[in-house]
């Protein structure tokens, strides 16, 4: 594993720009610098609700002064690898560890193909994803910097940092399965 306060050529994949906002300070008081953002989500539920969250990671990307790579958007093939007879599982369930597993693949690939010294995800800043499950996803496909952004109040910070930059803040986490979770939850 790469050690933190190394200058690493690390890639960061964002799973949002608000979640991400916190991240890149947060990598750059750990002395690691040289990022770049991957926005890789086919887990999101429409292409409308992708290009919104791509824009939003945009201009977190270009407030902070760093790069932003995208990869192609194919819900169907995350359906097909994914969800398929995952449907039902709660969050924290089995269809998100698989959908962990399925976007640190595409983003280590990325890394390892690019020359990246590590990559790392913001995935770990929300209170709602468990910290282990995604650590225990990361692909060794490239050297994985086991980063939890959770810690010293990252998803506070990017809840102001996200307020500050004005960026979109979707309601639920991704595919069409969490939405109607949220929908469920908040009584809609
Ligand atoms: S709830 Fe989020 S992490 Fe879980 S499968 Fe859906 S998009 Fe992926």
């Amino acid at each position: 594993m790469p050690e933190k306060g190394d200058r690493l050529k690390t890639l960061l994949h964002v799973c949002c720009g608000p979640c991400a906002s916190s991240c890149i300070p947060r990598l750059r008081e750990e002395g690691i610098d040289g990022i770049t953002l991957l926005f890789a989500n086919s887990n999101i539920d429409t292409r409308e609700e992708f290009e919104k969250r791509k824009a939003a990671a945009e201009v977190l990307a270009k407030a902070e002064g760093v790069k932003i790579e995208t990869l192609e958007y194919d819900h169907g093939d995350w359906l097909e690898k994914v969800a398929k007879g995952f449907e039902n599982e709660p969050e924290k369930g089995r269809r998100c560890e698989r959908c962990f597993r399925y976007n640190l693949a595409k983003a280590a690939e990325y890394a390892a193909r690019n020359g990246f010294d590590a990559y790392t995800t913001s995935l770990t800043v929300s209170p709602h994803k468990v910290t282990g499950m995604i650590f225990a996803a990361a692909s060794a496909a490239a050297p994985f910097l086991e980063m939890d952004f959770k810690k010293k109040e990252g998803f506070k910070k990017s809840v102001g940092r996200a307020a500050e930059l004005g960026l979109y803040r979707q309601a639920y986490c991704g595919c069409e399965f969490s939405k109607a979770e949220s929908e469920r939850r908040s009584g809609k």
